[in-house]
């Protein structure tokens, strides 16, 4: 049972702008508020509205609202219970800050680290994707077609385009070079490729996959290089002591289409290192069913 007084303090004190923040979302200033492109439906035109003098949201074209809770509940995609728990203990903006963190484009102050690098990537991939029907097509074609599942998983389409946005010299380009996001001659590793975030249980993106769909000569599953897979969909781990375990990403949002949410990906039979097997221990995982061919 959660207590009222936890509530409402989470209600006062969680800052709803640096959460939406915090999620890579970015809000334009409009009067009194800021409008943002709403992250629960295909927007195009920013039609989520948050109200910093009311610690309120609300999407004029989903008609979805409500307070920093059911942000988390919508944006994370979990119970009420587990948004509290993840907004408890984050009452102060460092703390929202560290939960998610993306850094303001604006602000060039000091250099951006490695994983909120990756949050921006994860942005403007899921923008393609949203925008871009290639991606989605690739996974139609799979039967995979759970348009609230494209939102949760953060899925995302590289077409190429990064190139475009990044300035033409300088850190930036050095770092994704170094992440293996860009090879050296600037081109995307994951271009034509349906890209998925992978988190760690907490929530932190760690790495991405791509699943190329172009010709069939190109390699089919794309790694960044000395970055552990990770499990994806990995924060079920936390809550679902029975999990389902495939080899792919695909198989896995294959499984989720059929009903079952508690499954994760180990992406390819190397994917499974002590790391991972530690975190199924540390969160008390008793149950694994083997999802995988042979
Ligand atoms: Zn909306």
């Amino acid at each position: 049972m959660i207590d009222q007084e936890t509530i409402d303090t989470i209600k006062n004190t969680v800052d709803l702008k640096l959460l939406v923040e915090s999620k890579g979302i970015k809000l334009k200033k409009n009067g009194k508020g800021y409008f943002a492109l709403c992250p629960f439906h295909h927007d195009t035109n920013p039609s989520l509205s948050v109200t910093p003098s009311k610690n309120e949201w609300h999407c004029f074209g989903c008609d979805k609202g409500g307070d920093v809770i059911r942000f988390v509940e919508l944006y994370d995609g979990v119970n009420f219970r587990e948004a509290v728990n993840r907004l408890t203990g984050s009452h102060d903006k460092k703390k929202i800050g560290r939960l998610r963190p993306v850094k303001q484009s604006s602000s060039n102050s000091d250099t951006p680290n490695v994983q909120q690098y990756l949050e921006r990537l994860v942005t403007i991939y899921e923008n393609n994707f949203i925008q871009k029907d290639k991606g989605k097509a690739y996974l139609t074609d799979r039967n995979i077609v759970d348009e609230s599942l494209f939102t949760y998983h953060h899925v995302g389409f590289c077409d190429g385009t990064l190139n475009d946005i990044l300035p033409q010299n300088g850190s930036i380009r050095d770092a994704l070079k170094e992440m293996g996001i860009l090879f050296e001659d600037g081109s995307e590793r994951f271009i034509n490729s349906v890209v998925f975030p992978v988190y760690d249980p907490d929530g932190h993106v760690i790495t991405l996959y791509g699943r190329h769909i172009g010709p069939s000569s190109n390699k089919k599953h794309l790694f960044l290089p000395e970055k552990p897979t990770g499990l994806w969909n990995g924060n079920i781990i936390k809550t679902s002591p029975e999990i389902i375990l495939t080899e792919s990403v695909i198989d896995a949002l294959s499984v989720q289409m059929a009903g079952f949410s508690n499954v994760i990906s180990i992406q390819g039979t190397n994917g499974l290192t002590d790391r991972e097997i530690m975190d199924l221990k540390i969160y008390g995982v008793q149950k694994i069913i083997l999802l995988l061919e042979y």
